[in-house]
């Protein structure tokens, strides 16, 4: 009897046992299924599932977004509804097949189609499909991705890649790049067509067969140089032209495209013909040159009194001594010390006369500007005896402010000695009216607060006037016999050493002329 209740508990024991195990599967299920629903109707991919047939079983929520249609709408309906017409044939023949046959003609993952939504407005998806089986019946499952943003934004991209392409074809420059190594990776046609390179052949170093022979060693050291410091690239050299077969000055420039950390990527280079500019330019510096000698002739003219007196003056000294020796001599009453002396004086005066002669020679010289390390003191006192006759005729107190201790200039000699001629024959000219004041000019040397060397040229003179702002103008004179060059053309010398020149009002009386150069040492050009 015990035994028999033993088994009975036994077996309601078990039937417990497989109801609650059930249930534990059941729920388990539900919470599988539940999990799997709920990833399907959040995915932002459109979920739709097909029998064999191509009938729609199941479609998402996003189904709905991306094609229009709610869900319960599809249930039932073709795949093909979701395909512009010229797909369902594709459709038909590929997935028709593939049931007929079992052998798959596309590829399932990841293929990118064309879709139709239910306004009819065709769009572009990736489809990716699996299949499972379910009671026997193949069930399909199809992941739908819409695309057309991603293609728009791939469509705008490429359209502004061709954009960009198209300009640095059409522009009317030459442009290349280079990888981070330096070397040349693309060069636009304007290049190909100056050089007559095809793109394979200025690939690398290849472009560096176009450039002069001479400048081959220097141009390859500077943009090796450019590359292991990466600084922006500037450098002249000459390039053959294909058209003529002749060599033109070019220049090429180009700069670093850095990423994030300051690393180098790229570099994006221009090269430009410079050669009718160059050639514009030195025939523009010649006829400067020749202008600035032509105003010095013409200094040199009106000088022409006090020049004749600066060479006579130790001439008539060399004639005395002689004279004054051949009297002695007549009367026997020579002592060779008194001989000795006065022949010292006559080589004394003799070198006297021919440095001034030397002086006015190299003045008026036509040479080609050279630039040196000048001391401007010394240049001021050379100028000073060139004029020294016309300051001391003209009553004119001269007054020298120098800084001894003056950094060098790097400048052409002659072309300041014309600037400081001009400003000091301008201020004595300035001042030959003036009689109710003593005439003083001086001047001074000094460093001003940038370092550069400044000099100032002040006169008690007329002073400025109303048309001081003119002053600089080609061809502004207020003088009878002026021909307003002087100061146009010292400002362009000054200049064109790197220097300014202006003027000012004197106190109280007069005018001042300035002018800097830059010290020798921060202008080793
Ligand atoms: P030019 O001496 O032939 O007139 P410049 O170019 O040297 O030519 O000078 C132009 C004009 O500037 C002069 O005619 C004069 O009016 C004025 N000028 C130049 N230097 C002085 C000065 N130191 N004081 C007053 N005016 C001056």
């Amino acid at each position: 009897m015990a035994n028999r209740m033993k088994s009975s508990i036994n077996k309601i024991d078990g039937s417990v046992a497989d109801i609650t195990d059930r249930k534990q599967e059941e729920s388990e299920l539900r919470y599988s299924e539940e999990r799997h629903r709920l990833v399907v109707e959040t995915a932002t991919d459109a979920v739709i599932s097909i029998d064999d047939s191509g009938a729609i079983l199941f479609a998402n929520h996003a189904a709905m977004r991306i094609f229009g249609y709610d869900p319960t709408e599809l249930i039932g309906k073709p795949l093909t509804i979701l395909m512009p017409e010229y797909m369902r044939k594709l459709h038909e023949n590929g997935f028709g097949r593939y049931l007929a046959t079992g052998q798959r003609h596309i590829n399932w993952q990841g293929t990118e189609l064309t879709a139709l939504r239910k306004n009819g407005q065709e769009f572009p998806v990736e489809i990716s499909f699996g299949e499972l089986i379910r009671g026997g019946h193949k069930v399909f499952t199809g992941f739908i991705r819409d695309t057309s943003e991603r293609k728009q934004a791939e469509n705008k991209l490429r359209a502004s890649e061709r954009t960009l392409r198209e300009l640095t074809e059409t522009i009317p420059q030459m442009l290349w790049s280079a990888a981070a190594d330096g070397a040349i990776d693309y060069c636009n046609q304007r290049v190909l067509d100056y050089t007559g390179l095809s793109a394979e052949q200025v690939q690398g170093a290849g472009w560096m067969k176009t450039v002069h022979q001479d400048d081959v060693d220097k141009m390859a050291r500077a943009w090796s140089a450019t590359v292991s410091s990466g600084q922006p690239f500037q450098h002249e050299f000459r390039c053959l032209r294909a058209e003529d077969r002749t060599y033109r000055w070019c220049i090429s420039r180009a700069l670093p495209l850095r990423d994030e950390s300051g690393r180098i990527i790229k570099w994006f280079g221009t090269v430009v013909d410079l050669h009718d500019w160059k050639e514009a330019q030195q025939a523009l510096q010649m006829t400067q040159a020749e202008l600035a000698r032509v105003s010095r002739l013409t200094t040199m003219g009106e000088l022409a009194a006090s020049i004749a007196h600066e060479v006579n003056q130790p001439l008539t000294a060399v004639t005395n001594n002689g004279s004054a020796c051949l009297r002695l001599l007549a009367n026997h009453n020579l002592d060779p010390e008194v001989l000795r002396r006065a022949l010292e004086e006559i080589v004394a005066d003799g070198t006297r006369a021919s440095a001034v002669i030397a002086r006015i020679r190299a003045f008026i010289k036509k040479a080609p500007a050279e630039r040196t390390e000048l001391d401007i003191n010394e240049v001021i006192q050379e100028v000073l005896t060139l004029a020294g006759h016309e300051l001391h005729k003209n009553q004119i107190l001269v007054e020298c402010q120098f800084t001894r201790t003056l950094p060098l200039v790097r400048a052409d000699r002659v072309q300041l000695q014309q600037v400081l001629l001009n400003l000091i024959i301008n201020g004595i000219e300035a001042m030959i009216g003036v009689a109710v004041r003593p005439r003083a000019l001086s001047l001074e040397s000094r460093v001003d607060e940038s370092g550069n060397v400044l000099v100032a040229i002040r006169d008690s003179g007329t002073g400025l006037g109303p048309e001081a702002d003119r002053l600089f103008t080609t061809f502004f004179t207020t003088k009878a016999h002026g021909m307003g060059m002087g100061l146009a053309i010292s400002r362009s010398l000054i200049e064109g050493q790197g220097g300014r020149l202006w003027a000012t009002a004197n106190s109280p009386n007069g005018a001042v002329f300035w002018f800097t150069l830059p010290a020798a040492g921060e202008n080793p050009s």
